[in-house]
């Protein structure tokens, strides 16, 4: 047996997701195939083949199983279009603060990207394990800490720009997130930072110890 196909045999036992949609396990006696993730029970090794891709499970004539839908696994077509939905989506909320302030909602944010809220959550909650709101509220948070660490507006005015909407909100989910005031924030900056010094700007305004929005969409996922 290869190392890829020990690989993949432990993936298929343990039924792991890190390698759903890489290979797909193709059962001889149901004539189906499914996603390593798929929950039904596993059928004996030696009446299942591994292959490389739904569509030469399907070449070999195996039909896709409909509890693991693996048409629409990692990296299928159907995957890729819904992620790149969320890609489009994910860079309005980040970039442009489409779920930020009092009116804002994701059912308008849906509507203008031609989906209902619901999909658009399920969608978010599939490929980013979070929902936009919850994207949104990260973003703002980290706009924030970035205005705080490198520059010295005012509370209110970070606030504002980061798209807290109001003082007391941004208070609020400082108070939250980071069980301290903002402020603290900026006087104990993590590496020990002087108050009032400079983080060196690693372009775009960001500084060296910002923790980035982490890639939402390839994090968790080497290529092989
Ligand atoms: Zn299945």
């Amino acid at each position: 047996m290869t190392g890829e196909a020990m690989l993949w045999e432990r993936a298929w036992t343990q039924r792991d997701p890190a390698f759903d949609g890489r290979f797909f396990v193709c059962v001889r006696t149901t004539g189906v195939y499914c996603r390593c993730v798929c929950p039904v029970r596993l059928p004996f090794r030696r009446n299942v083949t591994f292959l490389r891709s739904a569509a030469a499970a399907e070449a070999a004539g195996f039909r896709p199983c409909l509890r693991c839908r693996p048409e629409s696994a990692p990296f299928s077509p159907a995957w890729k279009g819904t992620l790149a939905t969320v890609e489009r989506a994910f860079r309005l909320i980040v970039e442009e603060g489409a779920l930020d302030g009092e009116d804002a909602r994701v059912a308008h944010l849906a509507d203008r990207l031609g989906m209902t809220e619901r999909h658009m959550r399920r969608l978010f909650l599939r490929h980013l394990g979070a929902t936009p709101m919850a994207v949104a509220r990260t973003a703002r948070v980290q706009r924030a800490k970035r205005l705080l660490s490198g520059t010295e507006l005012g509370m209110t005015e970070i606030a504002m720009q980061s798209g807290f909407g109001s003082l007391r909100r941004f208070n609020a989910v400082f108070a939250e997130v980071y069980r301290r005031p903002p402020g603290a924030i900026r006087r104990n900056p993590p590496g020990g930072i002087a108050p009032g010094a400079r983080k060196p700007d690693i372009g775009g305004g960001r500084s060296a110890t910002d923790v980035p929005l982490a890639n939402p969409v390839r994090s968790g996922r080497k290529q092989p």
